[in-house]
């Protein structure tokens, strides 16, 4: 059996400003059904030309590490590539990502992206969206207030998605292009909510690990 024979990396990327407890349920449901080798989090870089991001890719960064170096028994890789490219002003998509990693892993690897259902509604407006299951597989978590019956999916979307659907333990074994919505997830909190929960109070009542706040207070983070 070759290095890349088997091996399953589950990719996760967003702009964790900052990191929450959606993020880690979401994680760790996939982590515990597939058992990856790797998880690869991918942070997002500053867009340039806007402050889109509040806090600073180093703190983005420590939070992530404290919210789930415990909680999972995987490998983390903290992957900066798109922390990189935008930080020479070059775009971002997440094909160009997906490139990156598959020149990276091989043609073997399993690889697995990992997306709450808001980003499956947005899905059709990713650049070469279908090019995408050339290269991964992927997999959405339900998130609350964002459906995904067939009136909130693009129809192109979603017929794609039904002819690619499987299961976990194909997923695991085939390289890319299938497709899993795990229905069981539903935590009602959002990074937008927090931010604007700790301006007004300088507290938070949403789902946070408690070592994030932590850093978040004594950083003085989104005050
Ligand atoms: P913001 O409120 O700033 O837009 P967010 O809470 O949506 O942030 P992101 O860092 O943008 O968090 O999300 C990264 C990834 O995690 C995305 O794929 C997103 O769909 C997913 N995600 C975020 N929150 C949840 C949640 N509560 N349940 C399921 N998936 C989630």
């Amino acid at each position: 059996m070759g290095i890349n024979t088997h091996r399953c990396v589950l990719v996760f990327g967003g702009s964790f400003d900052p990191v929450h407890s959606g993020h880690v349920a979401l994680v760790q449901y996939f982590v515990a059904r597939l058992q990856p080798q790797e998880l690869r989090l991918i942070p997002t870089g500053q867009p340039w030309q806007k402050n889109a991001l509040v806090a600073s890719a180093e703190d983005r960064i420590e939070m992530l590490k404290l919210a789930l170096t415990s909680e999972v028994e995987v490998p983390i890789v903290i992957d900066q590539q798109e922390i990189q490219r935008a930080a020479r002003q070059q775009s971002n998509y997440s094909i160009d990502t997906l490139n990156q990693l598959r020149t990276e892993l091989g043609e073997q690897a399993s690889i697995v992206f990992l997306i709450g259902s808001d980003q499956l509604q947005n899905l059709y407006t990713w650049k070469d969206w279908r090019q995408l299951f050339t290269l991964a597989h992927i997999c959405v978590a339900t998130r609350p207030g964002f459906s995904i019956d067939e009136n909130s999916i693009n129809s192109e979307v979603a017929k794609e998605w039904s002819e690619r659907s499987a299961t976990l333990q194909e997923i695991k074994l085939k390289p890319a292009g299938k497709t899993f919505i795990a229905h069981d997830l539903a935590w009602d909190v959002s990074a937008t909510d927090i931010r604007l929960e700790l301006k007004q109070k300088q507290q938070t009542t949403s789902l946070i690990p408690a070592k994030v706040l932590d850093y978040i207070q004594q950083h003085h983070l989104y005050r």
